[in-house]
């Protein structure tokens, strides 16, 4: 079977998503990238009788390469961050706190630091139909250089060096959505954090923990949103997160 072991992941990443409650059904679609290969979801399988087998293999372009079923609808916004950044895998969800908070903003508010284990600012992409082409611009566009984005009304991306990271950066992202609607919904103006502050939450993950406490991975996001990049020199990572403010 070609790509075995990334499409094992994938259906561990889709069983655990459902386990998770970051997907319901066959909402959400995950893939993984080798080579010049993408292993992706297929389209509308309860992911309980996904197996390996029936995970799809396409070429970039898209050509099924060793796929039994229909790929997933939404696989030009998986092939778009694959041709456009140098991530190797995608999650794709409906979490609710995501879902939701992509109707009433347009940026995840700066409520707490974990933002900076997404590249620092998580825009949200305008509505588009779901598995349109105009769906994948603007979830590049919206992705920018970071790992992570909403798209609006619909959902969550995130992105990663594997299926791991990518997945990890779901659950944040699922987390920093539900705080900031409940801030939302507190009616009083936010403290938020200051592009200043996240440049240092950034800079104060580098070389934090061992994947215990709080359960964060070693190292940090990278400036250029490719994934964690544990061994970044400080002055130089605080130079590119600067970079990124001016972005802002
Ligand atoms: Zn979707």
């Amino acid at each position: 079977m070609l790509l075995a072991d990334a499409r094992r992941q994938v259906v561990k990443t889709c069983r655990r998503a459902v386990e998770d409650r970051l997907v319901i059904g066959t909402a959400g679609n995950v893939s993984v990238r080798v080579g010049d290969l993408v292993a992706v979801t297929p389209s509308g399988l309860d992911y309980g009788d996904l197996t390996p087998e029936l995970v799809g293999v396409h070429e970039l372009d898209g050509t099924a390469v060793e796929a039994p079923l229909k790929p997933t609808s939404e696989l030009p916004m998986h092939l778009a961050v694959y041709t456009q950044t140098d991530a190797k895998a995608v999650v794709h969800t409906h979490s609710i706190a995501a879902a939701a908070l992509s109707v009433v903003v347009d940026e995840v508010p700066a409520v707490h630091y974990y933002l900076a284990l997404l590249g620092g600012r998580v825009l949200v992409a305008p509505y588009r139909p779901f598995g349109s082409s105009e769906l994948a611009i603007a979830l590049i566009d919206a992705l920018g250089d970071r790992s992570a984005c909403l798209l609006g009304n619909h959902g969550a991306v995130t992105t990663g060096d594997d299926l791991t990271q990518a997945y990890q950066r779901a659950g944040y992202l699922e987390w920093v959505c539900e705080v900031a609607l409940k801030v939302v919904g507190a009616g009083r103006e936010p403290r938020l954090l200051t592009d200043q502050q996240m440049t240092e939450a950034t800079r104060n993950f580098i070389g934090y923990g061992q994947s215990a406490g709080d359960g964060l991975q070693l190292g940090v996001v990278g400036g250029d949103g490719s994934g964690l990049t544990p061994l970044l020199e400080p002055q130089e990572h605080a130079g590119r997160q600067a970079e990124h403010g001016r972005d802002a």
